[in-house]
C-alpha cells in the first residue's frame, strides 16, 4: 500500500505537530475542566483532514499508510487523548469497517463525509458480557422481509452521544455460536429505536466521551448490511488490530510528553539549594523512561513496516499494544514521581496523563487478550492444535 507523496506527508506531519503543540497544548486544562473539544478545534482538525487521514483517498481521506499512521499517532499523543478521539473512530474502528469491507454505495455515501468530520462513526461491538469476547455477544440482526431488526445494547461506545451513524456488530444467525454468524450494519444514529445512555463518568481522557447504546427493534434496509452476511466478527478483528499499533504510537507520543515534563520539571525544581535533577535516583527515573521510549518508538516503526508489507498484521500490532501500553504506565507513574506532591495535584499535566494512560491497557483489548492472542499465534505455527 503507498501513501502519499512523502513529502506532502512531512507536511501533513509538522502541520498536526504544530497543531498539537500551539493550538490545542495550552487548552488542555480546558478540555479537562470542561469535558468537552473546543468547536475551534473541532473545526481546526476538520480542516486539515484529520477526520480521514486514514481513510481513502478516492473518497475524500488523506490515505495514509500504517507507518505514516503512526508517525501521525506519535504527534497526536503528545497532548490530550481527547483531541485524537474526537476524530478517532472516524479513521479507526468505525470508518475502517466501511473503507474495507463496505459496497461502493456505502462508500460514497458515508466516507467523504466522514472524512471531512461531517458525519462521527462509532464502532459500537462491546456489550455487557461481551468485552474481551466479543463474540459472545448478544445484540440480535433479524431479516425481515426488506429489512432488519435489530435488538441489543451495547457499552462503552466512544463517540456515542455525538455519533450520526453507528457500525454496530449483532448475531444473525443464532444457529451459529462463536464468532460466526455475526454480521456488522450501519445505523443512522436518528433511527427510530436507537437509544444513547447518558455520557459515562470516566476515570480520565476528559473530553473523549463513552455511553451506552440500545437497539429497540431498530429497522434498517437490507442494503446497512456491511459485507457478507456473518462475516461481521473477522471484519472486527481486521480493524481492532490496525487500531492497536495505532494505540501503541499514541502510547509513544504520550510518554514522550510525560518524559518532556519530568526533565523540565527535574532541570529547575530545587530542593536543599540545588535542582532535584542533580539527585541521582531522580536521573535514574528519567533514564528508565527514555530508554523504554526509544524502544518502544523503534518497535512500533517496526511493526508499522511490517504491517504495510503485508508480513504481520496481528501478532505485531499485538506486541506493540502489549509493550507500550504497559511502557507509558511505567512512564507515567515515573513522571508523577518526578514531580513530587506537584504530582499529586490537579491542574500538573502529568497527574492527568497518569489517569489518561490507564485506559490504554484496558481498551482494543486489554494487556490480558493480548498476551492470549501473541502466545496463542506462535504455539499454532509451532503446530500445536487448537484446544
Ligand atoms: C473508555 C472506553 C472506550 C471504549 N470504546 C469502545 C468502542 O468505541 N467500541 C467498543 O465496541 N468498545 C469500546 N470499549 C470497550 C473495550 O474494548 C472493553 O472494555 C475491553 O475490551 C474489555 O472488555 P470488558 O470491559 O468487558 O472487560 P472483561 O472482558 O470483562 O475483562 C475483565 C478482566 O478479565 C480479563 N479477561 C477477560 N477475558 C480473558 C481471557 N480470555 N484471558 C485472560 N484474561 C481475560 C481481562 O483482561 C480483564 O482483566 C471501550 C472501553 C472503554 C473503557
Amino acid at each position: 500500500m503507498f501513501g502519499m507523496d512523502a513529502e506532502d506527508f512531512l507536511q501533513v506531519k509538522d502541520a498536526v505537530r504544530q497543531l498539537v503543540r500551539e493550538v490545542v497544548l495550552p487548552r488542555e486544562e480546558e478540555i479537562d475542566h470542561t469535558d468537552r473539544i473546543p468547536d475551534e478545534l473541532r473545526a481546526a482538525a476538520a480542516d486539515m483532514g484529520l477526520f480521514g487521514y486514514a481513510l481513502p483517498e478516492e473518497h475524500g481521506g488523506l490515505g495514509v499508510t500504517m507507518s505514516e499512521d503512526v508517525q501521525l499517532a506519535f504527534e497526536f499523543g503528545y497532548t490530550t487523548p481527547a483531541f485524537r478521539s474526537l476524530f478517532g473512530t472516524n479513521n479507526g474502528i468505525a470508518g475502517q469497517v466501511i473503507a474495507k469491507f463496505g459496497s461502493e454505495e456505502q462508500k460514497k455515501t458515508y466516507l467523504p463525509r466522514l472524512a471531512a468530520g461531517e458525519l462521527i462513526g462509532s464502532f459500537a461491538l462491546t456489550e455487557a458480557e461481551a468485552g474481551s469476547d466479543p463474540a459472545g455477544l448478544r445484540t440480535t440482526g433479524r431479516r425481515d422481509g426488506d429489512e432488519w431488526a435489530i435488538n441489543g445494547g451495547k457499552r462503552y461506545i466512544t463517540n456515542a452521544p455525538i455519533a450520526d451513524l453507528f457500525v454496530v456488530f449483532a448475531r444473525t444467525d443464532p444457529a451459529e455460536r462463536g464468532g460466526r454468524g455475526i454480521s456488522s450494519f450501519i445505523v443512522d444514529a436518528r433511527t427510530p429505536g436507537v437509544t444513547v445512555g447518558p455520557k459515562d463518568k470516566k476515570m480520565g481522557q476528559s473530553g473523549a466521551w463513552t455511553a451506552e447504546v440500545f437497539f429497540d427493534d431498530v429497522r434498517v434496509a437490507a442494503d446497512a448490511l456491511i459485507g457478507e452476511e456473518g462475516r461481521g466478527y473477522a471484519k472486527a478483528l481486521t480493524v481492532l488490530s490496525r487500531g492497536r499499533l495505532h494505540i501503541a504510537a499514541l502510547c509513544v507520543g504520550m510518554a514522550q510528553r510525560v518524559l518532556d515534563e519530568s526533565v523540565a520539571y527535574a532541570a529547575t525544581a530545587q530542593q536543599g539549594g540545588a535542582p532535584i535533577g542533580r539527585f541521582q535516583l531522580v536521573q535514574a527515573m528519567l533514564a528508565e523512561s527514555h530508554a523504554e521510549l526509544l524502544a518502544a518508538r523503534s518497535m512500533v516503526v517496526d511493526v508499522a513496516a511490517r504491517y504495510d508489507s503485508g508480513e504481520d498484521t496481528s501478532v505485531g500490532p499485538s506486541s506493540a499494544k502489549l509493550f507500550c501500553s504497559e511502557m507509558v504506565a511505567r512512564a507515567t507513574d515515573r513522571a508523577v514521581q518526578v514531580h513530587g506532591g506537584l504530582g499529586y495535584l490537579r491542574t500538573t499535566p502529568v497527574e492527568r496523563f497518569y489517569r489518561d494512560a490507564r485506559l490504554y491497557r484496558l481498551y482494543e483489548g486489554t494487556s490480558e487478550v493480548q498476551k492470549v492472542i501473541i502466545g496463542g499465534a506462535l504455539l499454532r505455527a509451532a503446530g500445536m492444535p487448537r484446544g
